[in-house]
């Protein structure tokens, strides 16, 4: 049975949906049709005072779970996802507009892996003993306490859960804020939670603008905040938690290179770069937007693309042959069509698309510029739409060198049949996330988060724990102590 998209009140909180009608409107709306579907309200600061007074009682008993009974909690909050997945992908559908073909394999599935595997590894989390002659140390590993999770839009499943499961394994309550342009599947997750065995209070989710965001940054109850958003976001929300040193996860905006040599297989090519611009209409942070294919085989990949962009069916997402769905928002497509404008003006060649598709929703061509420059806004700045610049090179030195120019770090990939080039070049780029023959894959067992200005932290992998958890070492002396008087 599908979900009614108009939730029972506006925030799950202690294990309950709350509401407050004095919170400013929020209005949820079909992408694919532009019609609204749901109403909520930002949380006012009483909504925001009881959701983390919740997460600050329930973390303080949770703490004290062992953490094979915490793990439990998830692996089983992970099975109900998985058996609501149709119910959950037509949600997430509803909220983002994304296709339901993609819905139903890359995002209440994401969550779900991220449930099961932190729920696995909870019982493996320990302290180590250090050997000193006859005096030895241990280490305790402990939980932070209240942190905050605040999402993007592009995907509030999949963001909610890789905050929240690594949060909730080590112990952690949380207090989520969806994007207030896709609130809905955060509060199902939180219900799920409760129905898997999670005490009330320990996973719960507000609505609202940046400003609810921006004053769960600074309560002092909050140990840690961690982000998914924009790049200029995460500097200002670095900055405000940064007032009491509470720990950040930033995971940020890209402009990630592709880099595609002469000898490569030319259809995997020309899939990875498919992958890496028009996936969820191009509204992924890690895309691989600058596309530098080497001289001689520009001609040859361009052709190709635009063959195997006959292949788009746009449409209503909820159909399960549509493979490719609007952009997430009018406001959204604005800022893109923007973009699209600039590329044009700056001399761009128009290879395919630019243009806003016919019908109600919100839906843009997949669009592929050539001859892109260096210098051009489009090769420059993130954009966060279904627009691909294609930049020609000649030699390796070149394509890294270019790569690695921009400010953002998040993600790089490289097409080659040379296996010594391949690792020889990925070894170069300054990106947190990279692939050899491929684009995109984001596996729970792999890091994922970029350096530079593309974040700090990793979300996902052992590495996730590091930043849910801190470690206390204690020095144990078995003999005297030798004071100097
Ligand atoms: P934004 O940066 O605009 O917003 C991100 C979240 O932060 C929203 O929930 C937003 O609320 C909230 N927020 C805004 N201002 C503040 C503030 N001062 N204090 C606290 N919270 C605040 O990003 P978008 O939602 O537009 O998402 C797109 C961006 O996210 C892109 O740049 C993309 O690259 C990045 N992204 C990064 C990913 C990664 O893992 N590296 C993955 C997915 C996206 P509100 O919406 O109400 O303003």
């Amino acid at each position: 049975m599908s979900y009614d998209p108009q939730p029972a009140g506006s925030h799950y909180i202690g294990g309950a949906y709350v509401e407050d009608k004095a919170g400013a409107e929020i209005a949820v709306i079909y992408p694919a049709t532009g019609k609204r579907i749901a109403t909520l309200h930002a949380a006012t600061p009483a909504v925001i005072e009881q959701a983390l007074a919740a997460a600050e009682a329930a973390q303080k008993d949770w703490a004290k779970w062992s953490p094979r009974e915490r793990g439990r909690v998830l692996t089983r909050a992970a099975q109900i996802m998985r058996e609501r997945n149709r119910e959950l992908s037509e949600l997430e559908t509803l909220d983002t507009g994304k296709p339901l073909q993609e819905t139903l394999v890359a995002d209440a599935t994401s969550g779900s892996d991220a449930l099961e595997y932190f729920g696995g590894l909870a019982a493996t989390l320990t302290g180590e003993h250090i050997q000193l002659g006859d005096d030895w140390v241990y280490t305790i590993r402990e939980p932070l306490g209240v942190c905050v999770g605040i999402g993007a839009w592009n995907y509030p499943t999949q963001i909610a859960c890789w905050k929240t499961a690594p949060a909730l394994a080590c112990g952690n309550a949380m207090v989520f804020k969806p994007s207030e342009t896709t609130p809905l599947c955060a509060l199902k997750i939180a219900e799920i939670m409760v129905e898997a065995g999670a005490p009330a209070g320990l996973f719960n989710v507000v609505q609202g603008y940046g400003e609810v965001g921006a004053s769960l940054v600074t309560d002092p109850r909050v140990a840690k905040v961690s982000l998914t958003g924009s790049a200029p976001t995460g500097k200002k929300v670095y900055a405000a938690a940064a007032g009491e040193m509470k720990h950040v996860t930033m995971e940020l905006g890209g402009k990630s290179p592709l880099i595609v040599f002469d000898d490569a297989e030319l259809d995997n090519a020309v899939g990875g770069a498919i992958l890496g611009n028009f996936y969820s209409s191009g509204q992924i942070c890690s895309n691989g937007t600058r596309v530098f294919v080497q001289r001689d085989l520009v001609e040859p990949f361009l052709d190709r693309l635009k063959e195997r962009l006959g292949g788009v069916v746009a449409g209503d997402p909820m159909d399960e042959a549509v493979n490719y769905g609007p952009m997430v928002s009018e406001k959204q497509m604005r800022i893109v069509q923007e973009f699209i404008r600039k590329g044009k003006d700056e001399g761009a060649r128009l290879v395919t698309g630019g243009g806003q598709m016919a019908g109600a929703g919100f839906f843009l061509e997949p669009t592929v510029f050539a001859d892109v420059t260096d210098d051009m806004t489009i090769a420059r700045e993130e954009i966060f739409g279904p627009v691909m610049s294609v930049l020609a090179f000649d030699t390796e030195e070149e394509a890294i060198t270019r790569a690695n120019a921009t400010p953002y770090g998040l993600s790089a990939g490289v097409f080659t049949r040379d296996i010594s080039r391949a690792h020889r070049v990925i070894r170069q780029l300054e990106a947190g996330s990279c692939f050899i023959n491929s684009y995109n894959d984001a596996p729970v067992e792999a890091p994922f988060g970029g350096v530079k200005a593309s974040g700090v932290g990793r979300e996902n992998s052992k590495e996730a724990i590091n930043h849910y958890s801190q470690v206390r070492s204690v020095y144990v002396r078995m003999g005297d102590v030798e004071a100097p008087f």
